[in-house]
């Protein structure tokens, strides 16, 4: 047998070998759409933060495998404290999830006492047990919008701010220095160049693209904005500025459709991390389980409760 037919031999044990696994432990599976393509394959539900935020207080299984970055792992148990939480890979992070202080808030939270710390849920336990209320790129027009306070700090991510705040110009959005490495990567030469190679294709891009991205772009939306609008569009041609986890979703919705990268830098470590083995191990192993102390649980759940209230 050739060497690429016994690998695929291999692929298509250890996805079955999952599925056995997750009946034996009563286990649910929830993938980010920037997971590797054969991890979206065996998951039993495919989303980006908000869709799999919400999800996780709704499914019954007991043991819930998020395949994502820690500060999902952290999320889903906030939200559902009875349910074992397994992260494939616990140093599967986001830098950006700690790029903002308690010391930082606080701060601002002198110099302004009638602000609303808004928090986007890439961040860690500890930022958002000190915030106000969490979003996620899908809701966060929506929820700042609604917010009766005229002074917004959001953290930790500057880029998805000055978005919200370029549509949002009545509130005084309080801008904090973080960002994705990985949208941060993308330039607007990479952008320009992949227009000049396909000028019939619309840009579409993710908040967390710097602002002369944004300018570029036909769309901006989150993840799930972003597939919802490649299907919709009479466009057949996309050049797309984020993690490039998404084109399974994107190629698996519109078959016949044709996506470029806008840049070759386009991958996020931290989701790659989280590979079949990793899941295998998780559900034999019952690791890495996401544990929080009681008095962040309290606090941190909050926000995220407070999120889920105002986005229905
Ligand atoms: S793509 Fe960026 S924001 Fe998303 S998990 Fe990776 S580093 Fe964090």
């Amino acid at each position: 047998m050739e060497e690429k037919e016994k690998m695929e031999e291999r692929l298509e044990e250890k996805k079955a070998r999952i599925q056995e696994l997750k009946k034996e432990k009563n286990a649910v599976i929830l993938a980010h759409y920037y997971v590797p393509d054969e991890v979206q394959e065996i998951a039993d539900y495919i989303g980006d933060s908000y869709y799999l935020s919400q999800l996780a207080t709704k499914v019954e299984a007991k043991t819930v495998v998020l395949c994502g970055v820690s500060f999902m792992g952290e999320s889903a148990k906030l939200l559902n404290p009875d349910k074992t939480v397994l992260l494939p890979d616990e140093e599967a992070d986001c830098p950006m999830a700690h790029m903002c202080t308690v010391e930082k808030i606080e701060k601002v939270r002198a110099e302004y006492p009638d602000v609303a710390v808004v928090c986007y849920v890439n961040s860690t336990a500890e930022l958002k047990a000190h915030s106000d209320v969490c979003v996620t790129s899908s809701n966060a027009l929506n929820i700042v919008k609604a917010l009766p306070n005229e002074h917004i700090y959001f953290i930790p991510d500057e880029n998805l701010a000055r978005y919200v705040a370029s549509q949002i110009p009545e509130k005084h959005i309080i801008l904090n220095d973080g960002y994705c490495p990985i949208h941060k990567e993308i330039t607007v030469n990479d952008v320009a160049e992949k227009k000049k190679a396909y000028p019939q294709a619309e840009v579409l891009a993710h908040p967390e693209c710097t602002w002369e991205v944004l300018a570029l772009a036909d769309y901006i939306g989150s993840t799930s904005g972003i597939l919802a609008h490649a299907a919709q569009s009479d466009c057949q041609e996309f050049i797309v500025a984020t993690e490039t986890g998404v084109f399974y979703e994107l190629k698996k919705n519109s078959p016949d459709k044709v996506f470029h990268p806008a840049s070759d830098v386009q991958l996020c470590p931290g989701m790659k991390k989280v590979t079949l083995d990793r899941v295998m191990e998780a559900l034999l192993q019952g690791k890495d389980e996401v544990i929080l102390s009681g008095e962040m649980m309290k606090l941190a759940n909050r926000p995220l409760n407070k999120m889920l209230e105002m986005a229905q």
